[in-house]
């Protein structure tokens, strides 16, 4: 044990742990790691290739949107989840069970709301088999290093938000961990008390008070990850979790929200995530000279998978940017409107998938139809938008198979068990909602909940005229 730090002694600088791992200061490291979970044809991949090193002195920031496999990527390093194919090392020996060099800080706390601050916090030594006086001890120095001196005695649900989660990370801090895992640390906790935690930790980190030699935040917010990470991971979900682009962040510390360099990286890395790889474009128009559409929409729809978005939120985004005369810097927009990616960045795939919109380097600009769409009033927006909603492989996928006779009636599971074999139930779900919400404003067919089943009602064109 290291233990005690104060900070009167403040323990070594994280950089200068480096020399101790050999190795060039790597303390995880994974190659070729692989993860799947089960689904209809077996296992289906949530992450692939993923080749990561974290050192001695560095916190690293994983990034993506919702779904992107962050967590399970966490957990694989954490040792909690064993990877399908490729290893997990931990300074260089592969991990068999849990990884004994870090320890995790969750979203949701996570606390024992029968126990004490200061008995949550040992919960973490006592795992660890500490005895009970070091224990106390070390529990007080964690305490008072993350700023709960008076709250010892508290139990949790006498505590704010923001003090909940600074149990959080003195229980994660006492164990002293080589590698501290923040799982979305600051996304439970409101806008002010979220800033004031990143600070505070942000300057315990550069006074090298810090006990753990590196941090991995696992992020969706892009600021957040500019303004503490020395690295940033970016991930892609298309068609699942792979490391998209890594960022140096050159940035001084403590780092200037304000400066043009940081608007610089933010923008950048806004750029990274929503551009798309080449083969996961929008399914072209199919060939009329096909002789199996509904066979070409199948496997369309296996790429080509439907964000999360609902059509009032897209309308409002789409608004958003006619306001702005069709064209809008993402970072600004989001800035203005106070949005995070997890909120905005479905919304632009379905303004694109749509063909409403297109991406051109920071910016997002209406097209001609998007521009039509935004100024319609409430049956033209249905009808531009029901023809828009025929090209995403899903909904016409559902149109089509509802054939064109009114009174027809399919179960969604037919659709559910298609999907199946190319995502995750979890994704199953998702994707039927957001066609179903399109579908039925755009009219194209009905849906009754109750019996989960799709229907042609007498007015609904199901497919149009070819
Ligand atoms: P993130 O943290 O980036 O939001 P996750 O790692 O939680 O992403 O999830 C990645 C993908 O794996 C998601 O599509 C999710 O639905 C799926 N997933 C996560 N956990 C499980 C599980 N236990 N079983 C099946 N699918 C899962
Ligand atoms: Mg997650």
């Amino acid at each position: 044990m290291r233990f005690p730090f104060s900070r009167t002694a403040p323990v070594p600088a994280p950089a200068t742990a480096a020399t101790e791992t050999g190795d060039g200061g790597i303390l995880l490291e994974t190659s070729g790691l692989t993860k799947s979970y089960a689904g209809a044809d077996g296992e289906l991949p949530v992450l692939s290739g993923i080749d990561l090193t974290v050192r001695a002195g560095e916190i690293v920031a994983l990034l993506g949107r919702s779904g992107s496999g962050k967590s399970t990527l966490l957990r694989c390093l954490a040792g909690l989840l064993p990877p399908s194919s490729g290893t997990v090392r931990y300074r260089g020996t592969p991990l068999t069970g849990a990884n004994p060099g870090t320890a995790l800080v969750f979203q949701t706390f996570a606390l024992l709301p029968w126990l004490t601050v200061r008995q949550n916090v040992e919960l973490g030594l006592e795992a660890r088999a500490v005895p009970p006086r070091q224990r106390a001890r070390a529990a007080e120095q964690a305490i008072d290093l993350i700023g709960l001196a008076g709250f010892e005695n508290a139990y949790p649900k006498e505590l704010s938000g923001g003090m909940r989660q600074r149990v959080g990370f003195a229980r994660a801090l006492v164990v002293e961990p080589d590698v501290l895992m923040m799982d979305e640390p600051f996304s439970a906790l409101d806008v002010l008390t979220a800033e004031n935690l990143r600070g505070e930790l942000m300057e315990l980190w550069d006074s090298g008070q810090f006990p753990t030699r590196a941090v991995v935040l696992v992020t969706h917010n892009i600021e957040e990850a500019v303004l503490m990470a020395d690295r940033i991971v970016v991930l892609g979900s298309r068609p699942y979790g792979t490391i998209r682009e890594t960022v140096e962040v050159g940035l001084e510390r403590p780092r200037d929200r304000g400066s043009a360099a940081f608007d610089e990286l933010v923008d950048r890395v806004y750029r990274i995530m929503t551009g798309r790889p080449k083969d996961t474009r929008p399914a072209a128009r199919p060939d009329p000279e096909r002789p199996d559409p509904e066979r070409l929409d199948r496997r369309t729809v296996a790429n080509t998978p439907l964000p999360t978005a609902s059509v009032d939120g897209l309308s409002g985004l789409a608004e958003m940017i006619a306001h702005r005369d069709g064209r809008c810097d993402l970072a600004d927009l989001a800035e203005e409107l106070g949005l995070d990616i997890d909120d905005m960045l479905p919304q632009v795939d379905a303004l694109d998938l749509l063909g409403f919109a297109e991406i051109h380097g920071d910016d997002l600009l209406l097209t001609e139809d998007g521009t039509a769409f935004a100024h319609a009033d409430v049956q033209d927006s249905r009808a531009l938008f029901a023809g828009a909603a025929l090209d995403v492989p899903l909904v016409k996928l559902i149109a089509n198979s509802l054939g064109g006779a009114p009174g027809t009636t399919l179960r969604a599971g037919f659709f559910r068990d298609l999907l199946a074999h190319h995502y995750t139930s979890e994704q199953v779900d998702r994707q039927l909602e957001t066609a179903t919400d399109w579908g039925r404003y755009a009219g194209l067919f009905g849906y009754d909940a109750a019996r989960q089943e799709y229907r042609l009602d007498e007015a609904q064109p199901g497919t149009m005229p070819r």
